[in-house]
């Protein structure tokens, strides 16, 4: 089963946040672009907003870097992934690997705590890049309405980890790829 978007359905906009490196943005947005069969735009990058980030915790807060992708997209966009090279939290956990707005129109990714290995050392770039684009594809589904899901290996898994992450597969269960197939405004732009 393959998830087929139309270039009328709307674009998603990938824009880097920070210091990311720029191999790391364009494999995470070939993988959109291969595993969704979206059309993916990369946009000139953008500086981390003061004002989204937390002196006492030393992070950026994700609900606030959201609320700004949203502002910041270009119109014509029915997605927009931050990339971001910052740790990021919420409220309610001490840190996220992305986050996105449920059903909406903005995901984040980091690439802060994804370069890790158990032994502290950091892990070989593809695998970094492999995680990379795990988080992006979770946070962008969730964008679709996608829901978490317990199907062992499927990227729909609630991955709070680096090991959970990594047990992951880079696909969507059989399940999610219907939800995807069957969402009904996929990335058309909401008047
Ligand atoms: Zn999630
Ligand atoms: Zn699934």
């Amino acid at each position: 089963m393959t998830i087929r978007f139309s270039r009328d359905m709307g674009v998603l906009a990938v824009v880097p946040l920070g210091p990311i490196g720029e191999m790391a943005v364009r494999i995470t947005a070939a993988n959109l672009q291969a595993v969704l069969e979206i059309p993916v735009d990369i946009l000139p990058a953008a500086a981390l907003p003061a004002h989204a980030y937390e002196p006492t915790r030393r992070q950026y807060d994700a609900g606030r870097l959201l609320e700004d992708l949203v502002r910041i997209c270009p119109g014509g966009y029915g997605k927009v992934l931050g990339v971001a090279a910052a740790d990021l939290c919420i409220p309610i956990l001490t840190y996220v690997f992305g986050e996105a707005q449920l059903g909406g129109k903005a995901a984040l990714v980091s690439g802060w705590r994804l370069r890790g290995a158990p032994s502290g050392a950091a892990v070989p770039l593809d695998h970094y890049y492999e995680r990379l684009a795990k988080v992006a594809l979770h946070e962008v589904a969730h964008t679709l309405s996608l829901y978490h899901c317990e199907e062992p290996g499927c990227l729909m898994n609630f991955s709070p980890t680096l090991d959970d992450l990594d047990r992951l597969n880079l696909m969507f269960c059989e399940r999610c790829r219907f939800s995807l197939r069957d969402n009904p405004w996929r990335l058309r732009e909401v008047p």
